[in-house]
């Protein structure tokens, strides 16, 4: 697997805001050596919440997922890394946190998949749509190198 230096978009959601889990999440994208490179407390208008979830249009649980996510406030993250949007998916764990594997974040915080405590991009392309939807360019800043970083400069393979 080649090492390439990504961008993702990652939101906590309105159950885990609630929960007071913003810290123990975020915690685990920086104790991964991910960069915080945006990050927003807001509640999504009805317009972002249908853009962000447009792909669901239409699904049995389109309704419930709309009006649950915009009764915010969410936190909206950008976060920076090396293979940041699959790594984030697999820290994240299966949709439903009844299948998710220990140690996911969706197994160790929820139980069912309405409230499943974040969101995180699928593919590049998801990852690039959903950060423009929550974030302006200047709301994004750039991050300081990590070691990986240095070491994939040093030794040549990172993309
Ligand atoms: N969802 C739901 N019921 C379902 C499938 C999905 O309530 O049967 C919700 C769930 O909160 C999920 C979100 O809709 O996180 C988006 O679904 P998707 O399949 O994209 O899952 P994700 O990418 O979040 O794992
Ligand atoms: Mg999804």
């Amino acid at each position: 697997m080649s090492e390439k230096l990504e961008r993702t978009f990652v939101a906590i959601k309105p159950d885990a805001v609630n929960r007071g889990l913003i810290g123990e999440i975020i915690t685990r994208f920086e104790k991964r050596g991910f960069k915080i490179i945006g990050m927003k407390l807001l509640k999504p208008t009805k317009e972002i919440a249908a853009k962000h979830y447009e792909e669901h249009y239409g699904k049995p649980f389109y309704e419930s997922l709309i009006n649950f996510i915009t009764e915010g406030p969410i936190v909206a993250l950008a976060i920076e890394g090396i293979n940041v949007i699959d790594i984030a998916r697999k820290m994240m764990g299966s949709t439903n946190p009844q299948e998710a594997l220990p140690g996911t974040i969706r197994f160790d915080f929820a139980q069912i998949k309405e409230c499943n405590v974040i969101h995180g991009s699928d593919s590049p392309e998801s990852a690039e749509r959903e950060i423009s939807i929550y974030f302006k360019p200047e709301e994004l800043f750039e991050a300081k190198k990590t070691p990986e970083d240095y070491f994939v400069e040093k030794y040549g393979h990172i993309e």
